[in-house]
């Protein structure tokens, strides 16, 4: 589950990484100039959605006074940052930022560790950076003799000594680092980032900014874990959240063919023959057993109102789920939807396959083509979500 920025701020706190003093969280503008006037002096103004880049949304404002913290709130409750609505605002007592790092703890899979990634040119979008300058970008791989008991001090200041940060800022970002690294073997965190990491003016190192992961398989080891769960913060991707609501299981991937399937073995298996035919996967959704024309239609209008979806492989293997009932499924989904610009090809084996495939050739459906392997429907798949 991932946390909104002031939530990450709290978990934080109770593990004694420095944050600015605990702000408000507010649900109307009423509540924001309260807040305001409450703190005093110059506010931050901060949406508090699931994603990323809220500054260059508009979604951070900094406010001199209550008046201005109001009026500005006005602009953010309601802005759609990435498809995240923003009912909820943090107000914080505006820092007096020096300059800006960038700081984070994550698993590192291949090296079965942890992985921290440190960077004096923090603020801005660390994957630009990574790009453009990667040697600006430290990755440390964690051993297991650096974490035993928590993360050794001295590793601590050999990173962000490694990653140039200024002799003044390394003593406390180092403190800060060690006690990041409780904070996510604690929480059972599978992401820890702050950026911006500041030193302030008066050169204290806080974490200005928090995106915190944490792993919904340890939830029954941490009692408060359902607290985190909040009124208006939508879920982590809206299309995932819909999906949840309809029983389907979906997960959101980036790249542009989008993938149906029945069971989730079938389903991981045609993300494979995707990436054998040089495509990438928009997104998977799994239909599960014996799919209805509406559910197929709720599950196909899922997987094509994700913008990133330009063709569709749709591949089922009828067990108990019969091909000709899938088709006709698939075909009176369509109905429901109306005109759609991505086309869907499907692939359908086993009971009843080819009743199945006669259905759909006979309907002659101008968005739909039949192919009779995997292979093949990968294929055409990837082409047409390139060629589109
Ligand atoms: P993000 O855009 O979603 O990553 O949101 P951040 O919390 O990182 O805020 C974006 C930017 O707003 C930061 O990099 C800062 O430059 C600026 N900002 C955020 N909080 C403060 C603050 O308390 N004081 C000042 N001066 N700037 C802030
Ligand atoms: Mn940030």
């Amino acid at each position: 589950m991932d946390l909104v920025e002031f939530q990450g701020k709290q978990l934080f706190a109770r593990n004694d990484v420095p944050v600015p003093p605990p702000g408000a969280v507010c649900r109307t503008p009423d509540e924001v100039e309260a807040a305001a006037t409450s703190i005093g002096g110059t506010v931050v103004v901060k949406s508090q959605v699931k994603t990323g880049g809220r500054g260059k949304a508009g979604g951070v404002r900094v406010a001199p006074d209550a008046a201005t913290a109001r009026a500005v709130s006005t602009d953010i409750f309601g802005l759609d940052i990435k498809g995240h609505v923003v009912r909820v605002i943090y107000v914080e007592d505006a820092s007096d930022i020096a300059e800006e790092y960038y700081l984070s703890v994550m698993h590192d899979r291949v090296n079965k560790g942890y992985l921290v990634i440190c960077s004096a040119e923090g603020g801005v979008d660390i994957e630009e950076v990574n790009r453009t300058n990667p040697d600006a970008v430290v990755k440390e791989p964690l051993l297991p003799s650096d974490t035993v008991g928590g993360l050794a001090r001295d590793r601590a200041l050999e990173i962000v000594t490694k990653a140039n940060l200024p002799d003044d800022a390394r003593e406390p970002a180092a403190d800060l680092l060690v006690r990041l690294f409780d904070a996510f073997r604690n929480e059972d965190a599978t992401l820890a980032e702050i950026n911006p990491l500041i030193k302030t003016t008066d050169g204290r190192v806080i974490a200005l900014d928090a995106k915190v992961s944490l792993d919904g398989n340890a939830a029954f080891r941490h009692d408060d874990y359902d607290e985190w769960k909040i009124d208006g913060i939508d879920a982590d991707d809206p299309l995932e959240a819909r999906a949840k609501q309809a029983g389907i299981a979906y997960v959101k991937l980036d790249g542009s063919v989008g993938v149906l399937g029945n069971g989730a073995g079938l389903v991981m298996a045609t993300l494979d023959v995707v990436a054998q035919a040089g495509g990438h996967a928009a997104n998977f959704l799994d239909v599960g057993g014996g799919a209805s024309a509406e559910e197929m239609a709720t599950s196909l209008e899922l997987v094509l109102s994700d913008p990133n979806v330009k063709a569709v492989f749709v591949n089922i293997f009828g067990g108990i789920t019969r091909c000709d009932l899938i088709a006709e499924g698939i075909l009176g989904a369509l109905d429901q939807l109306g005109d759609i610009s991505q086309k869907l090809v499907v692939r359908l084996d086993g009971t009843n396959a080819a009743e199945g495939r006669t259905i759909l050739n006979e309907a002659n459906h101008p968005n739909v083509l039949a192919a009779a392997t995997m292979g093949e429907a990968a294929k055409q798949a990837v082409a047409l979500a390139t060629s589109a």
